[in-house]
């Protein structure tokens, strides 16, 4: 789907999008204890999402044709699952753990995407530190995501953030989103200033860097979706819906 620019009716319902999505996240994040399964925190997902009227937009999404539709609400992917891990009842968090967890909203028509990466009890000081430093690379990208800046420049401040420190992936990237689950354009986490997709206001973007302890070389699993580094060390993710505009970039998916 081309890029698009939204409409000034359409930027307010993603702004009410945005702060229901923040705040089902919250409420989310606290239920990642031990002891806890992904599918229960997918459960209570599916009906925080319905209760506010809105729907989840990645359960019975296809990427493609060749793809089986995404079984869930939530992607949760711990410690070395990089991102599109589908929740299971066998999948219980431990201490420990670092689990991302990425919900997709379907509100009035408009779709916003956004994802945290949170600790499990007493995580190592190195995973911590990943979690810290891939939500600061998303915070550098956010502030270069700029009308007249461009897509080449909002990959370049999360790559040179990281500064090799961390595996970058890149293999999987941020995107354009509002309209549909996924548009244009493709948002990777590195690139050169100046290049690429120049910004314009109303242009709503999903920028989400995923940075992995080891070798940023993923592994594509079988079942079409889960994605796990090759190194099997742990990877971090996190994702904002932002709105471009004449100043400052707009988080949508935060108070
Ligand atoms: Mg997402
Ligand atoms: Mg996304």
């Amino acid at each position: 789907m081309a890029v698009t620019i939204k409409t000034d009716e359409q930027i307010r319902i993603l702004r009410e999008a945005g702060r229901i999505h923040a705040r089902i996240l919250d409420e989310l994040e606290v239920m990642v204890v031990p002891g806890a399964s992904a599918k229960d925190l997918d459960q209570a997902a599916e009906a925080k999402v319905r209760a506010a009227g809105a729907e989840p937009s990645f359960l019975g999404y296809r990427p493609d044709r060749h793809t089986p539709a995404y079984p869930a609400t939530l992607c949760v992917s711990v410690n070395e699952v990089i991102v599109h891990g589908i929740p299971t009842d066998d999948m219980v968090f431990k201490d420990g753990d670092i689990v991302s967890i990425d919900l997709g909203l379907n509100y009035q028509g408009l779709f916003t995407d956004s994802a945290r990466t949170v600790l499990v009890g007493k995580v190592s000081k190195e995973k911590a530190q990943l979690i810290y430093d891939t939500r600061e690379a998303l915070a550098r990208g956010i502030a270069v995501a700029r009308a007249g800046n461009t897509v080449g420049d909002i990959g370049h401040a999360i790559e040179s953030f990281n500064n090799k420190r961390y595996g970058n992936v890149r293999e999987l990237a941020g995107h354009g989103v509002g309209l549909a689950v996924h548009e244009d354009p493709y948002v990777p986490n590195y690139g050169k200033p100046g290049k690429g997709i120049e910004l314009k206001p109303g242009m709503v973007l999903a920028i989400e860097p995923m940075f992995n302890l080891g070798t940023s070389d993923v592994v594509f699993h079988d079942d079409g979706y889960t994605v796990t580094t090759a190194d099997n060390q742990a990877s971090a993710h996190v994702e904002h819906t932002i709105l471009i505009t004449d100043g400052e970039p707009e988080i949508l998916t935060e108070f």
